[in-house]
């Protein structure tokens, strides 16, 4: 059974992002695989032992409070090093960042699971956004609504380059990954707006080769936003 783990949705839940556990939930079943999504609300213990995790965008305060709980229990990162993979959008992507810079402008520490720093930008970067990511053939699409702008270190790979939108806030890359955790500006719920990605994430998971399910709406659906962003 595949437990896919929806972190403090009650906070990293102001953008939709929810819909990719359910995503990944609905497209483990087409292919044979069992799914419970597992919602884990603030100061709730995380269990470390999850195949996937999933984070959404956030208001300024509610990311604080996110990640004041996650950082206090540590069980992220642990959950990482037994091999799970990260989901992390938007504000679930600053957190688990090295640092960023709240509307304060205080410097608040973030998780250090990718090697990405924040800090505010102007203007706020909100619209449609296209990326191509090294990882896949297909482009993805998304929504992007965030204030922060993100600089990228030497020990990650960008998600994508951007075709249409501002991403990391420099209109060049969007997002970053290592191994098995990855972070992005893109809502859309991105798994939606991409099935192709959700089942990259669930091949990881289950160690299958590929996922194999065609889902012909859903295809149709993304071709048609990929062909429309522009
Ligand atoms: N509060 C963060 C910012 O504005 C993240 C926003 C979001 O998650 N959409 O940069």
């Amino acid at each position: 059974m595949l437990s896919i783990v929806r972190i403090h949705n009650e906070l990293l839940g102001t953008y939709g992002d929810r819909g990719n556990a359910d995503v990944l939930a609905f497209r483990a079943h087409l292919n044979g695989v069992g799914a419970q999504v597992i919602d884990v609300s603030y100061n709730q213990p995380l269990p470390n032992s999850a195949d996937i995790y999933l984070m959404g965008g956030a208001e300024d305060a509610a990311q604080s409070l996110s990640l004041h709980d996650l950082k206090s229990s540590g069980q992220l990162a642990s959950a990482i090093s037994n091999g799970a993979i990260l989901l992390a959008i938007c504000a679930g992507f600053q957190i688990i960042g090295e640092s960023f810079i709240n509307a304060q402008g205080e410097e608040i520490s973030g998780l250090g699971l990718l090697e990405v720093t924040t800090r505010p930008g102007e203007p706020r970067c909100v619209g449609d956004i296209k990326i191509k990511s090294p990882l896949l053939d297909v482009e993805l699409t998304g929504f992007e609504n965030h204030g922060g702008v993100t600089t990228l270190g030497t020990g990650v790979t960008a998600f994508g380059q951007v075709i249409v939108g501002r991403g990391n806030g420099d209109g060049r890359t969007d997002g970053a990954y290592s191994g098995n955790v990855f972070g992005t500006y893109m809502h859309g719920p991105v798994l939606a707006r991409n099935p192709e990605l959700a089942d990259l994430l669930l091949a990881k998971a289950t160690g299958l080769a590929s996922i194999n399910y065609v889902d012909e709406l859903a295809i149709e659906y993304a071709q048609w936003r990929r062909k429309v962003t522009k």
